[in-house]
């Protein structure tokens, strides 16, 4: 019984623990360059997979050579950097969180869609999308006049269908806008 009830306690402090990633990420976020050896001593050997997972999610990590020479690594260790902005993961996310918090209306919009897939599926749809841009900051682009097909943009230029926005940022960002 007891050892039950600690297998228990040891299952909930192993689910609350931050995640690989998250921790590469506040490494990250604390200085400019990371060296890969910084993360070994972390005790995380896989962290070129982490970072690879977090690029495709859409982080804007960069990395070179690591040429410190206080180091004593030798041969080919990189270093990362995490071109984070203002905390959001890259600069398509950011743009256009940007453009929904600081438009009143795109605002209140977003506050009534609740969730950032609702609110893609409504401005994606023809004939709102036109409203919207008369309305809201956001410009439509056509791509195809015949099919009718057209992109959603910020004032900036990004397309609020981007494959770099991360999902999950924008999801907690609605979440947050939903409950304010
Ligand atoms: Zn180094």
């Amino acid at each position: 019984m007891e050892n039950q009830q600690r297998d228990f306690q040891l299952d909930e402090i192993e689910k609350n623990k931050p995640s690989q990633e998250d921790r590469i990420l506040s490494m990250l976020q604390l200085s400019a360059w990371v060296c890969g050896t910084s993360f070994l001593k972390e005790y995380m050997p896989t962290y070129s997979q982490r970072i690879a997972g977090l690029r495709k999610k859409g982080y804007d990590i960069k990395s070179e050579k690591c040429d410190n020479l206080q180091h004593t690594h030798s041969g080919n260790v990189a270093q990362y950097k995490w071109n984070d902005y203002n905390g959001w993961c890259n600069y398509e996310t950011w743009n256009v969180a940007l453009w929904i918090n600081n438009d009143e209306q795109l605002y209140k919009f977003a506050k009534k869609c609740g969730t950032f897939k609702k609110f893609i599926e409504l401005i994606y749809t023809h004939y709102w999308s036109h409203v919207f841009a008369e309305n809201f900051s956001l410009k439509i682009v056509e791509i195809d006049k015949i099919r009718l097909r057209f992109d959603v943009i910020t004032m900036d230029g990004v397309s609020f269908k981007d494959n770099a926005i991360n999902k999950k940022e924008m999801e907690s960002m609605f979440q947050e806008i939903y409950g304010g």
